[in-house]
């Protein structure tokens, strides 16, 4: 079977949902940071990374970057169901403000397991940015505080996003397709 890509979204596009995300993300925290506190970025690996280095340089607060690495696809384009923990965090979370970075949001699965961990942490508040959102293949309710885009129920790759591992460097995100 060969692999088709039909472009998605651009790289140009991409880079001003950043923009827009990093300076909503800055007002908001501007109000709640007090002068000694930093922001504690939380992103999940491995498809978080491309989009969390470019979005924290638009974040104009103190801010800290952990990584945690959560799988919950295992081969294929349907979620195994089950959630592992492969690398947790390194930082201590408690009274911080945590932001956790997520590419895309789908059924909510990885990230429901994942604030369940970090709320019993006593974090002083929790919250979650993704680049895009699947809200039609959500099971799990988790409340995504900043979206970059929301998408139809495609399966993406690129800009991070990967088929079995591959795909994550392309710059613009692109429609898998198998023919
Ligand atoms: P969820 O647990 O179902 O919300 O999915 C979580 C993770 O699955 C995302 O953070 C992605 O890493 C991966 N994922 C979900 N949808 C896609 C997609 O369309 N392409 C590539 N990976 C995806
Ligand atoms: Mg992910």
């Amino acid at each position: 079977m060969a692999d088709s890509l039909k472009p998605y979204l651009s790289s140009e596009k991409i880079a001003q949902l950043n923009q827009e995300l990093g300076e909503k993300i800055t007002r908001d925290y501007r109000a709640i940071l007090k002068p000694d506190e930093a922001l504690l970025v939380i992103v999940t690996l491995k498809g978080a990374m491309i989009f969390a280095s470019d979005l924290v340089r638009h974040i104009d607060v103190p801010l800290e970057i952990d990584f945690v690495r959560l799988a919950s696809y295992g081969a294929g384009t349907q979620s195994s169901g089950t959630v592992r923990f492969v690398k947790d965090i390194e930082t201590e979370v408690a009274n911080k403000h945590l932001l956790v970075l997520d590419e895309i949001v789908d059924s909510g699965r990885t990230l429901d397991f994942l604030i369940a961990r970090l709320n019993s942490q006593n974090a002083a508040s929790i919250k979650i940015g993704a680049l895009l959102s699947k809200p039609s293949r959500r099971e799990f309710e988790v409340p995504v505080d900043y979206v970059g885009m929301e998408v139809e129920d495609e399966f993406l790759v690129g800009y991070g996003l990967d088929f079995n591992e591959k795909y994550r460097q392309l710059k613009d995100i692109c429609v898998l397709s198998q023919a």
